[in-house]
């Protein structure tokens, strides 16, 4: 039996100590394990000022050096310290001119004269009813959210797939930047929503995997986005097609003050073609809750042999819709899964998925809703 009798015995301030480091305690868990993101986001934010500090102080120590022994550079380069990196390398690159002339049976190319670079970023929230009407009356845009461009033949026939639960308000913000952007880059799209019902941990990871083999179903599309709901791009010459490596397109977020939070970080917004997602067996679908997904298909993708790319220079920038829900259960089991990626790859992912989906059309993006439990995706010991 519990003895309460110490406690009574305590003196007042000693209690009022131990209530206060308890319920502290208490608090500090419920941050990390209800609210994963806020706690890793503060983390990142934290680690990127550090960097930030450190790049100015080396920064203005180069520039005391210079001022100090004007004609020589200390490493002998243009480049600050030990800064001589790609971050400062990048080149401009080469758009195309404004009088570029398209034609309907040749590709489109890349460089666009219609990507201008930034883009304006509105995080308003706007009726999808009221975008419906938009996309489909002036911008051309087929029920389902289907469009390809007609004075070129697209480079990339791009399906986005983008996992769902409850963040209504946010989708309408995603197309209202998506869809101008897409057909600026005169690719062929579609929208596909996945969205988890009951009350299993989000499973972001298995929802790609659904949205995959459904997408599929109705046309042979050659390039996959798996994109977050709430991550909008600030830069429409992140261009969305596909390459002969796997993409992450999200590298500079804000809520990581711009920065790659560490270098295999493969979340937010990434792309596959279809021939290198089904040769990676998909994402594996044993990441229930919030983490470790995507730096499983990090190395699932590594394992397969290929490499992952990234936008050069500011083009890789994404603000994150603020949210008002709270965040989604951490998934604990991350880390011992990530230990057997390599084990886990081809035993789990795209070979072992089942699921049951109700699937329904809109205006804009084609409906896959599913109720996944572990169940669905079963795995044969490692
Ligand atoms: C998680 C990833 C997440 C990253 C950035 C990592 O600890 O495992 O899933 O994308 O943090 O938030």
């Amino acid at each position: 039996m519990v003895n309460w009798r110490w406690l009574l015995r305590m003196s007042n301030r000693s209690f009022l100590a131990f209530v206060f480091f308890f319920c502290l305690s208490f608090t500090c868990l419920y941050f990390i394990y209800v609210a994963p993101g806020l706690a890793n986001t503060y983390y990142f934010m934290v680690q990127a000022r550090g960097i930030m500090l450190r790049d100015n102080v080396r920064t203005i120590g180069h520039m005391l050096r210079l001022y100090t022994n004007k004609n020589s550079t200390v490493n002998g380069t243009d480049y600050p310290d030990g800064s001589n990196s790609s971050e400062y390398m990048v080149q401009p690159t080469l758009y195309l001119p404004e009088n570029f002339t398209y034609a309907q049976n040749l590709p489109c190319p890349e460089r666009l004269p219609s990507m201008k670079g930034s883009m304006e970023v509105n995080m308003t929230e706007i009726p999808l009813e009221e975008l419906e009407v938009k996309f489909s009356m002036m911008y051309g845009v087929k029920f389902g959210g289907h469009w390809k461009p007609k004075d070129c033949r697209p480079r990339w026939k791009v399906a986005i797939l983008i996992p769902f639960r409850n963040r209504h308000e946010h989708l309408p913000i995603l197309f209202q930047h998506l869809i101008p952007m897409l057909q600026r880059q005169r690719l062929q799209f579609a929208f596909y929503v996945i969205e988890q019902s009951g009350t299993q941990p989000f499973n972001r990871a298995m929802l790609f995997n659904v949205g995959f083999v459904e997408a599929m179903k109705d046309l042979d599309w050659d390039c996959f986005i798996f994109h977050d709901v709430d991550h909008i791009p600030e830069n429409d010459r992140n261009y969305y097609g596909c390459g002969q490596m796997p993409r992450h397109f999200a590298a500079k977020l804000d809520k990581y003050m711009y920065i790659l939070p560490y270098n295999e970080f493969f979340g937010g917004v990434s792309g596959l073609t279809a021939e290198q997602f089904r040769k990676i067996n998909g994402f594996p679908n044993a990441f229930w809750g919030w983490g470790g997904e995507d730096d499983d298909l990090w190395n699932r993708v590594h394992y397969a042999g290929f490499n992952v790319t990234r936008p050069e220079g500011e083009i890789g920038r994404y603000q994150s819709i603020p949210h008002h829900h709270r965040g989604e259960v951490q998934f604990l089991g991350r880390y011992k899964l990530l230990r057997y990626s390599k084990e886990r790859q081809h035993l789990d992912g795209l070979n072992n998925l089942h699921y049951n989906p109700l699937v329904s059309l809109s205006s804009l993006y084609k409906n896959v809703t599913v109720d996944l439990s572990p169940e669905l995706a079963p795995i044969t010991d490692y």
